[in-house]
């Protein structure tokens, strides 16, 4: 009898669960699922929630697909390989994307890195320490300004190869956008490997909670309240690999001089509505260092920005004064 009333309970407070999660047109849905080597976190509010989860997740295998540099069947390896110039509309969309912002950060970011990035073993995880008349020899072969786009016709020069790692995920995370905006979702997360939409805000009204990573602890340096912006973070902390003499590099290539980027910052923080914008800069600025980057924001703007130094400095723009709140025990300065 003890045992039954238990069952009895347990199927009642399940019931009650169920129907707490199906609130009326705010039924909540989350999704995991692992690609572009990374973890993608969703959760989304709406009665086409789970509709639009699955669409995301189908879209970014697309990509992967589409883009991976590894994979012998994908667009992006024949074309590195010679075998193809001919693209669909969606691959010749993000190189020219990529390139265009490769025009735009003076070089910072640079598709055509590959080549350079390959021989440090970034691609396939064996990683190593090239010579410096290897880095030499490979570095003839990047230059965004050697690669075009003509309708869905992609030209390199002989030898050169692209690579999308910098700018893909938040192409992903922008058209994710795209697909809740078509499912009725007013109400939504994306986490995408440090690619995070705030997609609309949370179903009370207020602000998505978003950590920012220390990039050398464990823990976050702060808080960042956002509704309808991405927030794309690059840093070396991510992928890194140490040599035998003790020194650590990180998989973002300066393509100016071919070895790891190594300047004063730890990461570089970027945040905008448009999630694939705030990928290709939070690379660029991630490159270009502390004063460079905050000379792009002066001339260029758009966007606003988390700078962490190696000197426990954190740089913010003014447009997120209000969002970001200090946790750690940083010295925090404010842009404008
Ligand atoms: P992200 O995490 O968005 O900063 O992108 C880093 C990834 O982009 C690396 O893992 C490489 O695949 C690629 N990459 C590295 N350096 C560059 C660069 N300077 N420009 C474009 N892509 C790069
Ligand atoms: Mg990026």
């Amino acid at each position: 009898m003890k045992k039954l009333c238990c069952i009895m309970l347990s199927v009642l407070s399940m019931l009650f669960l169920l129907s707490g999660c199906e609130n009326g047109n705010n039924a909540e849905y989350s999704q995991t699922f692992f690609a572009m080597n990374t973890f993608a976190e969703i959760t989304a509010y709406g009665n086409e929630a789970e509709d639009a989860c699955s669409e995301i997740q189908d879209s970014v295998a697309e990509m992967e697909k589409l883009w991976s540099v590894t994979d012998e069947n994908s667009e992006i390896f024949a074309l590195n390989h010679g075998a193809r110039t001919e693209v669909s509309p969606m691959t010749a969309e993000i190189v020219s994307f990529a390139l265009e912002m490769s025009q735009k950060t003076g070089g910072a970011l640079d598709p055509t890195v590959y080549p350079v990035l390959a021989a440090w073993g970034f691609t396939t995880g064996e990683n190593r320490v090239p010579s410096e008349e290897e880095i030499a020899e490979l570095l003839k072969l990047v230059g965004y300004e050697k690669a075009a786009v003509s309708g869905n016709r992609i030209t390199l020069e002989d030898g050169m190869m692209l690579d999308l790692g910098a700018v893909a995920k938040g192409y992903a995370t922008a058209r994710a956008a795209e697909i809740l905006s078509k499912h009725g979702v007013k109400s939504a997360l994306v986490n995408f490997g440090g690619n995070v939409l705030a997609y609309g805000s949370k179903p009370d009204g207020s602000d998505w909670k978003i950590g920012v990573k220390d990039p050398v602890g464990d823990g976050i340096v702060g808080t960042l309240s956002l509704s309808d912006k991405t927030a794309v973070t690059s840093g070396k902390y991510k992928r890194f690999f140490t040599a035998p003499d003790g020194t650590v590099y990180g998989h973002i290539i300066d393509p100016k001089t071919g070895y790891p980027a190594d300047n004063d910052l730890l990461s570089a923080t970027i945040i905008a509505e448009d999630g694939a914008l705030c990928d290709a800069l939070s690379t660029a600025l991630f490159v270009m260092g502390k004063n460079p980057a905050e000379s792009y924001w002066r001339a260029v703007g758009g966007f606003d920005m988390i700078l962490i130094t190696k000197d426990g400095e954190i740089i913010i723009t003014e447009g997120i004064e209000k969002n970001f709140r200090l946790t750690g025990n940083f010295s925090l300065s404010v842009i404008r």
